[in-house]
């Protein structure tokens, strides 16, 4: 018999746990054929999330839990998850169900099917607001223009990969892995299936505005040099513009009397310079904020408690 892990991050998600469980019991009731193990990843909720999952534990052993000592992140959440399953094929889904457990079944079928790795594209989202929708479209327009790989525009971390790709996955040793572009980049046959996100079940967001630009300044820098190469072209650029300059202002000097003008000029000239370049020593210090942060090699994550996970991993993200 085939077994499947579904991998669940949590962060102050205690409204919505009980009614996933129900939902996801439902939906994996009518698959007789696979075992299933359900890992919610507690990524340091304040609420009652861990006291919720470990109770839904001791009535259904497939309920497992793994509990972080503080908040890493939703990425890094979905990574432990990762190192912990034991399926032949892990799906990985949100909390708030605004990713319908009712798709199961088709992500299934597509990976019987042949491919090792099942996408979901977001049709639309009831809940989303204008600012949600449109940085979210120019952050797949501005990544895709700037990097390799490529990455559907309203992918969202719903999808199924088969074990050798979850391996694949976690052999990478990234400090900052950014999922959607890594899924992507290790290949694999892929296929993706549509579905409706609805309204979030309960609570707010816990993708605050820092965490989505701190998610979006990731996924650029981790696939694309493109930042670092503007300060090559705007240095390109500006000198040009300052030869052709210089050649005006010599003309001024031998061919007419108004040579004395220029504060304007020198003004401006230094002012845009000084612009031009604090935006690349900043673009450049984001790269080596992320060199620093993978020398350091810290464990992406901290394992506080487990339940039913028999060993935690003791890698933690790391070698
Ligand atoms: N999440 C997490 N850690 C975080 C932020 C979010 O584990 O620091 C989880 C959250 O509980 C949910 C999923 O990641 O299961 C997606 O978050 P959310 O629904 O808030 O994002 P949105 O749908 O608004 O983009
Ligand atoms: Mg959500």
């Amino acid at each position: 018999m085939r077994s499947i892990s579904i991998v669940i991050p949590t962060f102050n998600e205690e409204e919505s746990v009980d009614e996933l469980y129900s939902r996801l019991a439902a939906v994996t009731a009518g698959l007789k054929d696979y075992l299933f193990e359900f890992i919610f990843v507690d990524d340091g909720s304040a609420d009652g999330t861990v006291r919720k999952v470990k109770s839904i534990n001791q009535r259904d052993g497939r309920v497992k839990l793994l509990s972080f000592s503080r908040n890493f992140g939703h990425q890094s959440a979905l990574i432990a998850g990762l190192d912990h399953a034991s399926g032949d094929a892990v799906i990985v889904m949100d909390a708030d169900l605004q990713h319908p457990p009712e798709l199961i079944p088709e992500l299934i079928r597509e990976w019987r099917a042949g491919y090792e790795v099942v996408n979901t594209i977001r049709r639309e989202t009831v809940d989303a607001g204008w600012f949600k929708k449109a940085s979210s479209a120019f952050f797949y327009m501005l990544i895709n223009k700037l990097s390799q790989v490529k990455i559907l525009p309203n992918s969202a971390d719903f999808r199924l990969m088969d074990m050798k790709a979850v391996r694949s996955l976690c052999s990478i040793r990234e400090q900052s892995r950014f999922i959607r572009g890594l899924v992507v980049w290790i290949g694999y046959r892929q296929t993706a299936v549509p579905y409706v996100a609805v309204q979030r079940f309960a609570g707010k967001s816990k993708y605050s505005l820092r965490k989505m630009v701190a998610f979006a300044f990731d996924g650029i820098s981790s696939f694309s040099a493109f930042p670092l190469r503007v300060a090559t072209y705007f240095g390109l650029l500006v000198s040009f513009l300052s030869f052709v300059y210089a050649i005006f202002a010599v003309y001024v000097k031998l061919f007419t009397d108004k040579a004395i003008a220029g504060w304007t000029s020198v003004l401006v000239v230094s002012l845009f310079l000084g612009g031009v370049q604090l935006l690349t020593i900043g673009c450049m210090g984001e790269y080596i904020n992320r060199i620093y942060t993978e020398v350091k090699r810290r464990p992406l994550y901290i394992v506080r408690e487990t339940a039913g996970i028999e060993k935690a991993s003791d890698r933690q993200g790391l070698d």
